[in-house]
């Protein structure tokens, strides 16, 4: 068994497979499914030791129940920046291509946590990066470093308006540019693969908040103009992630 060092680990290993045991009895109460939440996604955007193999078995419950699909969605979400997440990858390979068509026939019937879902199908898509960042646009704010003068610009997509800006703890936002949207046309695979799926959806507010994320701002400093993904990605993309992307390419 593999040691992961870590003082609850024995829990999970013996408590795990008993609640899921009970789950697909049927026996899925709101405390079993609330355990089940705490073990398996309550760290957040880490990987839980057990969660890889727990996944096939949540993939195959969430053909009829939500608490499973969006758990397996967290675990998926949360396998970025570790090893074993990429393993999941390969060992559940069958389990991930089914949870994807879960997910895209939940996002069809638009629900109200839709993002969740598309973010979801971001990190199936090792998109991890905007997995992990992309808001619903109601009020997003990126951090992404000018590639000329380094300066931090802060990036406004939502209700505060669409523009650049050097973020100044006193006077907030100052020297704002108005950002340069990319066409759908402009957009690359990746962009036009996220706004296709937000307008399918009638996600409206979303699929013109990508195309801002996807266009270009001007540094409040130095006045170059660079594409915001780009920069984004490079600043914020996990080195493993990398990786996978040259190995995805390939394959
Ligand atoms: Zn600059």
């Amino acid at each position: 068994m593999t040691n992961w060092g870590r003082p609850y680990v024995p829990r999970t290993d013996e408590l795990l497979p008993a609640l899921l045991d009970q789950v697909e009895a049927g026996g899925g109460s709101e405390s079993v499914w609330r355990e089940l939440w705490t073990m398996l996604c309550g760290e957040g955007e880490t990987l839980v030791p057990g969660s890889p193999a727990a996944l096939p078995r949540l993939v195959a419950l969430a053909r009829s129940e939500t608490q499973a699909l969006e758990m397996a969605g967290a675990i998926v979400r949360s396998a970025m920046t570790d090893d074993q997440g990429e393993l999941m990858f390969v060992e559940s390979a069958d389990a991930i291509a089914e949870l994807r068509e879960l997910v895209d026939r939940r996002l069809r019937t638009r629900p109200a946590d839709y993002i969740w879902g598309f973010r979801t199908l971001l990190a199936i898509e090792r998109q991890f990066h905007w997995s992990a960042a992309l808001g619903d646009f109601s009020d997003d704010f990126y951090a992404v470093p000018c590639p000329h003068c380094s300066l931090n610009v802060t990036i406004a997509i939502g209700g505060y308006g669409t523009y650049s800006a050097r973020r100044d703890w006193d006077a907030g936002d100052v020297d704002r540019r108005d950002l340069r949207p990319a066409s759908v046309a402009e957009l690359d695979a990746t962009g036009r693969w996220m706004y296709d799926l937000a307008v399918r959806d009638g996600q409206d507010r979303l699929a013109e908040g990508i195309r801002y994320l996807m266009g270009r701002a001007e540094c409040p400093r130095c006045a170059s103009v660079f594409g915001i993904a780009d920069e984004y990605a490079a600043a914020n993309l996990p080195p493993l992630s990398s990786v996978r992307l040259e190995r995805s390419r390939t394959a």
